[in-house]
C-alpha cells in the first residue's frame, strides 16, 4: 500500500464551491508529492439534499480545474463503490458491531421529547447534547419497543467524564471535554447512516492515511476519533484547513461573494490561474520565487507544514493579476483562440444562443449589442437604467433580495425553476409578472431588449445572476 492516501469527500448538495477545489488541491498535492494516491468519494448520505446534477457539476468543475483522482465514482477503483448511497449495507454491518460491543445504543426518543430536552438545556445555558435517556432501557425494554414497531435511531455512546485529544498535524493537540461531545446519531430511523458513521467507516475501508479537510469539521473530529477506537482501528492523521476568507477577514460566503467555481469559469478565468491562485493560498511563495506556477510546480514545492493556520485571504484582485499574466505569458496566439472559443462559443452554448437570438435580429451585426451581456462580467448599471419600470426602489430591493435567496436555494438551475421563483415573488409583492420581469431584465442584461429573460439567466449561470442582482441592489 502506498504510504499516503488522501481523499476529497464532497457532498453533492449544491454548486461546486471554490473551497472544495482548495481542499481537493491540498489533498492532491500532498498525495502526489509523496507518490501516494488521491481518492474522490461522494458523501450523499443526505438523500433529501443530494442530487445527481450537483455530483456531475462537482466532478466537472474539479476536472476543469485540472485535478484528477486515482479512484472515484467515475473512474472506479479497488475500494468502491465510491458513492455512499451505494454502501448502505456496509454501514449497517458496522453499526451492528457497535451495538454488539455496547458502543452504540438504540434511541426511541420522539422529536417532541428531544425538543423539550433542548428547550430545558437552552433555558439553563447548557450545551445542546443528548441526555442519555434511552441508555437506561434494559435489553427487554428495547426488544419490546422494537417489536411494537417504535421508530428508533442508533446513537454512539460518549463517556460522561474526561477529555479526548485530537492531534491535528498542523495545529497540534486540541482537547475536547466529553461533556461537549454529543451522543451523535449514527443511523437514522430510516436505517441510513449519518455523515459521521459513513465517513469513518469509509476512510478506514478506503485506507485513507491523511484526512485533510476544512476546519468546520474540527468539532466532529472527537466523535470520529472515538468511533475509530470503538472499532479498534488505527485513526488516520488529521489536518483541519483554515477556511478561505474575504479581504476583510470575514468568512467567504456565497451570501456576500461569488464562491462557485462556475462563476470563475463564466467570468473568464483560466483554470490554471485559479488553481495557481488556490495553490498560493496553501503554500505562499518565498522571497524571489515567481508566483506563476502550474500544477506540477505546485506539487513539487508543496509542504503541509507551510499551510497557514490563519484563514488565507481570497483576494480577487490577486486572481485577476495572475489570470492576466497567464493570458499574456502562457498562451500563444493559437491557444488563446482556442480558449476564447471554448469559453464563449462551445457548440452546445452557441446553438442555444443562436436559436434564441435569431427571431430578434435583422442583421448579424445586431448580435453583438443584443448578446454582449452574455459575454460580460459585472455590468456597469446606473440608477437611471431602472427609471422606466413599474416597481419603486423599495419594491425592487425586496424583489432582488428575495430572488437572491430563492435562487440560491433552487435545487436545479434551469428556466423552469427560475420562472417559478419569479412568479412567486410577483405574487408576494402583488405585482404582474410582466412588471416584475422588467427590472430583472435590466439587472441581468443591462437593457430592456434582449433574448428571453429566463433563458438568459440559465445561460449565465446561477452565480453570475446572483452577482448581477447584488450589483443592481447597490444602485437601486
Ligand atoms: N462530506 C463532507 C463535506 O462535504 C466531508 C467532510 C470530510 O472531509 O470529512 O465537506
Amino acid at each position: 500500500m502506498p504510504s499516503v492516501r488522501t481523499r476529497i469527500a464532497p457532498s453533492p448538495t449544491g454548486d461546486p464551491h471554490v473551497g472544495t477545489a482548495y481542499v481537493a488541491l491540498v489533498n492532491y498535492c500532498f498525495a502526489r508529492k509523496h507518490g501516494g494516491e488521491f481518492v474522490l468519494r461522494i458523501e450523499d448520505t443526505d438523500q433529501a439534499r443530494s442530487t445527481a446534477e450537483s455530483e456531475r457539476a462537482i466532478l466537472d468543475a474539479l476536472h476543469w480545474c485540472g485535478l484528477t483522482w486515482d479512484e472515484g465514482p467515475d473512474v472506479g477503483g479497488p475500494h468502491g463503490p465510491y458513492r455512499q448511497s451505494e454502501r448502505s449495507s456496509i454501514y449497517r454491518e458496522y453499526a451492528d458491531k457497535l451495538l454488539a460491543g455496547g458502543y452504540a445504543f438504540k434511541c426511541f426518543c420522539t422529536p417532541q421529547r428531544l425538543e423539550e430536552m433542548r428547550a430545558v438545556q437552552r433555558a439553563s445555558a447548557q450545551p445542546s447534547r443528548y441526555d442519555g435517556h434511552c441508555l437506561s432501557y434494559t435489553p427487554e425494554e428495547v426488544a419490546r419497543r422494537e417489536a411494537a414497531g417504535q421508530p428508533y435511531v442508533i446513537r454512539m455512546r460518549v463517556p460522561d467524564e474526561g477529555v479526548i485529544v485530537v492531534d491535528d498535524l498542523r495545529r497540534g493537540p486540541i482537547e475536547f471535554d466529553y461533556k461537549s461531545v454529543d451522543m451523535q446519531v449514527l443511523v437514522k430511523s430510516d436505517g441510513l447512516p449519518t455523515y459521521h458513521l459513513a465517513n469513518v467507516v469509509d476512510d478506514h475501508l478506503m485506507e485513507i492515511t491523511h484526512v485533510i479537510r476544512g476546519e468546520e469539521w474540527v468539532s466532529s473530529a472527537p466523535k470520529h476519533l472515538l468511533l475509530y477506537s470503538y472499532f479498534g482501528w488505527q485513526p488516520p492523521e488529521f489536518v483541519h484547513l483554515p477556511l478561505l476568507r474575504n479581504p476583510d477577514k470575514s468568512k467567504l460566503s456565497k451570501r456576500r461573494n461569488p464562491t462557485g467555481i462556475l462563476f470563475y469559469e463564466r467570468m473568464g478565468y483560466l483554470p490554471e490561474a485559479l488553481i495557481n491562485f488556490l495553490g498560493l493560498l496553501a503554500n505562499a511563495t518565498r522571497e524571489g520565487e515567481d508566483e506563476l506556477m502550474d500544477l506540477t510546480a505546485l506539487v513539487r514545492r508543496f509542504e503541509l507544514e507551510h499551510i497557514p493556520v490563519g484563514g488565507p485571504v481570497f483576494d480577487v484582485a490577486k486572481l485577476d493579476w495572475l489570470n492576466g499574466r497567464y493570458i499574456r505569458e502562457r498562451l500563444d496566439a493559437a491557444s488563446f483562440v482556442r480558449r476564447v472559443e471554448e469559453w464563449a462559443v462551445s457548440p452546445e452554448r452557441l446553438t442555444k444562443i443562436a436559436q434564441l437570438a435569431a427571431p430578434r435580429i435583422e442583421r448579424l451585426s445586431d448580435l453583438a449589442p443584443l448578446l454582449a451581456f452574455l459575454f460580460s462580467g459585472r455590468l456597469a448599471l446606473r440608477a437611471e437604467d431602472f427609471k422606466n419600470v413599474k416597481l419603486d426602489a423599495p419594491e425592487m430591493r425586496e424583489a432582488f433580495t428575495l430572488a437572491l435567496r430563492e435562487f440560491d436555494a433552487l435545487p436545479a438551475w434551469n428556466v423552469f425553476g427560475i420562472e417559478d421563483v419569479l412568479k412567486r415573488i410577483a405574487q408576494t409583492l402583488g405585482k404582474k409578472g410582466r412588471d416584475l420581469a422588467r427590472p430583472f431584465y435590466v439587472a441581468i442584461t443591462g437593457s430592456t431588449t434582449s433574448i428571453p429573460l429566463y433563458d438568459s439567466m440559465e445561460l449565465l449561470g446561477r452565480d453570475i445572476v446572483r452577482e448581477r442582482l447584488r450589483g443592481a441592489l447597490e444602485v437601486v
